[in-house]
């Protein structure tokens, strides 16, 4: 198991040999290594047992550095920047050759964000080089926001964990790129649509395909290993009798009496509904139960993209 601390300097320390370390951010753990060596970067790969097509996030201290990495940044981006940095918002940008292929899968293109979490933007200014970090779970599954998650799942892998505390949005960031300077969603995240475009104007989404830009897009991903299903619950409870179930409730309805019951805002929040979102999957594939019947969010804000997440979550 890996050591699980507040320490930096033993962070630094193990990154500046070319070593992992799981990084708290807003957004969710991240799984960290050195942006600029390949070899650091190839043992992320290899943790998560992540397929090479799948791009990391860079993650840097500031707009400034984010400079450094890419060789244009359209006026858009840096409104955006601006705005939302430090903040679950990353950028698709044209790459500078530093970034190694590895980080970007190949593309000509590099995910960049400033994270919002003190430890760690700390951690970046102390590091003469951009963190890489994915989130720190094995690939496909739900992304973890305590330190306990990530030692759970990889804690063989890592010697160290930068303890955080809980992630305070608990999805992962907003994926935006550029094309002839309009504007795109990859991912759905921690920053809402209405959000971007009340700075920028209209935006467009590409928020599926089969052969993603983003694995975010793949259709089945962050997914627990209980059969998940998505729905009106009592209906969804009629196709499951006699089948033991566990039951995810946006809110506090009337039927608090079922057993099994996991609800993600007592009123009706949606921030918190997203911050306890992963912490319940995880928690259902520990309870004696076979499949998982859950509604969705209300359709506005970060609402969205609790049931992007969802449905990516639910049985195909
Ligand atoms: P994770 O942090 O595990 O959510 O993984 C990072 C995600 O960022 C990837 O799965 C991609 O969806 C996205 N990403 C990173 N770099 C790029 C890029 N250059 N173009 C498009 N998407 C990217
Ligand atoms: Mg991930």
């Amino acid at each position: 198991m890996a050591i699980i601390g507040n320490d930096i300097s033993q962070a630094k320390k193990l990154l500046l040999e070319g070593e992992l370390v799981a990084i708290p951010t807003e957004t969710v753990y991240g799984l960290a290594a050195n942006a600029l060596n390949p070899e650091a970067v190839t043992k992320i790969f290899v943790a998560k047992e992540r397929p090479s097509f799948d791009p990391l996030i860079v993650h840097v201290a500031s707009i400034d550095q984010a400079q450094e990495f890419v060789t244009a940044l359209p006026d858009k981006a840096i409104q955006l920047a601006q705005h939302f940095w430090p903040g679950p918002l990353t950028l698709v940008l044209p790459k500078q050759s530093v970034i190694p292929d590895i980080v970007t899968s190949g593309l000509t293109t590099v995910g960049i964000r400033c994270p919002d979490h003190d430890l760690t933007r700390q951690l970046l200014n102390e590091l003469p080089f951009p963190l890489a970090a994915p989130s720190a779970n094995p690939f496909g599954y739900v992304s973890p926001t305590t330190a306990e998650h990530v030692n759970n799942q990889l804690g063989h892998q890592i010697k160290y964990i930068l303890d955080g505390g809980p992630c305070r949005i608990g999805l992962e960031s907003t994926i935006v790129g550029f094309e002839n300077d309009k504007a795109i969603i990859y991912r759905r995240g921690g920053i809402s649509e209405e959000e971007i475009s009340n700075i920028i104007g209209e935006v467009n989404h590409q928020l599926t395909s089969s052969n993603p830009v983003a694995p975010g897009q793949l259709d089945s991903h962050y997914a627990p290993r209980k059969r998940f299903f998505l729905g009106n619950i009592d209906e969804l409870k009629k196709d499951h009798a006699g089948k033991k179930i566990g039951i995810l409730r946006f809110k506090d309805g009337s039927s608090s009496l079922e057993e099994h019951l996991l609800v993600l805002s007592k009123y009706g929040d949606l921030e918190e509904a997203a911050r306890n979102l992963f912490a319940a999957l995880r928690q259902f594939d520990q309870m004696d139960i076979e499949v998982i019947l859950a509604e969705p969010a209300p359709e506005s804000g970060i609402g969205k993209a609790i049931n992007d997440r969802l449905k990516r979550a639910a049985t195909k």
